[in-house]
């Protein structure tokens, strides 16, 4: 996943976005088939705005846009000081597939912030915060919350293997056994010998 920072020229400064107040995370398209962040930034301008007003945006290729970043953003109506806005290329209303890789980049970024909000109470569609439709029908908002959820399962897996006290090390395995990770012969062993005690 490629995480790029364009320089923006904003109108006026930005003002920090303390994380700590963030208590959403705001999904959002730009209802345009293809559309650069330049190009969004140019428009929101053109409305005499300040610029692009998302924290960050996601093209089709999977490729992360941060756009305000960890600044107050301008993407959701009195909700942009305690919420962070994530914008994803396309048109959700028309296209009823959004593109593996950019599918895959939301997914990772949003458990990234996870552990970034300390206070995050819900991740949802711009629909659900204001009188739009947005991120359109189609947007896979139920198939993104269920990658999430998965990692929970594992999460949640850790914490009662060493509820029971059957995993010293808890931290080696959150860290290692994930897709394409590699685990030490020894700590499998242990596992196994742990797994059939119980
Ligand atoms: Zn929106």
């Amino acid at each position: 996943m490629q995480v790029i920072t364009p320089k923006f020229n904003w109108q006026s400064p930005l003002v920090p976005l303390n994380l700590s107040k963030v208590l959403f995370v705001v999904l959002h398209h730009p209802a345009a088939f293809t559309a650069t962040p330049e190009q969004i930034h140019q428009w929101h301008q053109a409305n005499g705005w300040n610029g692009i007003g998302y924290n960050e945006y996601i093209r089709k290729d999977g490729t992360v846009v941060i756009c305000r970043g960890d600044h107050i953003g301008a993407q959701c109506e009195n909700m942009n000081s305690k919420s962070y806005g994530i914008c994803c290329e396309g048109n959700y209303d028309i296209e009823t597939k959004m593109p593996e890789a950019q599918f895959n980049s939301l997914v990772e970024r949003l458990k990234y912030h996870k552990t970034r909000f300390k206070n995050l109470r819900e991740i949802g569609p711009h629909k659900r915060f204001g009188n739009t439709a947005c991120p359109g029908k189609y947007f896979p908002l139920q198939q993104v919350l269920a990658a999430l959820e998965k990692d929970n399962e594992f999460e949640n897996a850790l914490k009662t293997w060493q509820s029971k006290g059957d995993m010293a090390s808890p931290d080696y395995w959150a860290k290692n056994a994930v897709k394409g990770g590699l685990c030490k012969g020894e700590f499998v062993r242990q596992l196994i010998i742990n797994a059939a005690k119980q």
